[in-house]
């Protein structure tokens, strides 16, 4: 299983969590909330992906913590097309960290 981090993401300290998911989700990006203050901004990431699947829900969750205001379509055009590009380029986990 990949480890958890903590990465740096537009300035702000982010935990980072491979974990199973209830339901479909590949991952979730819990984004500040006025409304419910408790609740701590993070990424989560379906333990269960692997290869470019995993690579474009990681880009799509960084991007949805780094741009908040993004829209959901945005955010998955935009991880769609740079995990192809970096997938093409050779980009590959070569182990699981
Ligand atoms: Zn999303």
């Amino acid at each position: 299983m990949p480890s958890n981090h903590i990465f740096t993401i537009m300035g702000k300290r982010v935990p980072w969590r491979y974990t199973s998911l209830r339901g479909s989700a590949d991952g979730w990006a819990v984004i500040p909330d006025p409304k419910r203050p408790r609740i701590r901004e993070r990424v989560l990431i379906n333990e269960r992906l692997a290869g470019k699947a995993r690579l474009e829900t990681e880009i799509h969750e960084f991007l949805h913590v780094a741009y908040p205001r993004h829209s959901e379509e945005h955010v998955t055009h935009a991880a769609r097309d740079l995990a192809k590009l970096l997938h093409k380029l050779g980009y590959r986990l070569t182990e699981v960290s």
